[in-house]
């Protein structure tokens, strides 16, 4: 199998397993020790590659560098925690108000504090 097909499935294997939007450092972190020769550049490389396949899609949490999820999921909020930077997905709980004469399409909500891990000071 050619390398390139390999990282993208180590890659792929790592969003499966995290099931929260990971940033491109993450994915380093959670694939670089079983894939040989993958590096910042090539994790780089392989997620904007999933995202042109329309696999993953980015999250962009305001001032903070691109997440991305596997595309298609229905839909949730995010919820980061300040302690530990990760960021979780939550279940949306989100009335959406009414707005005469808007359509409303979508909406994005980021919620922050600290993960159960974090909050009970037992993060690793
Ligand atoms: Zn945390
Ligand atoms: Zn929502």
């Amino acid at each position: 199998m050619a390398r390139q097909t390999r990282q993208r499935q180590a890659i792929r294997r790592v969003f499966e397993d995290a099931q929260r939007p990971l940033g491109a450092s993450e994915v380093l972190e959670a694939a670089g020790s079983q894939t040989p020769g993958l590096g910042m550049a090539t994790v780089y490389r392989a997620l904007k590659g999933l995202v042109g396949e329309g696999w993953l899609t980015p999250v962009e949490l305001p001032g903070e560098a691109p997440r991305y999820e596997p595309a298609g999921k229905k839909h949730h909020d995010h919820f980061r925690c300040r302690r530990c930077d990760r960021v979780f997905e939550v279940e949306c709980t989100v009335r959406l108000p009414k707005l005469r004469g808007f359509l409303v399409e979508d909406h994005e909500v980021v919620l922050s504090g600290l993960c159960p891990q974090c909050a009970t000071g037992r993060r690793r």
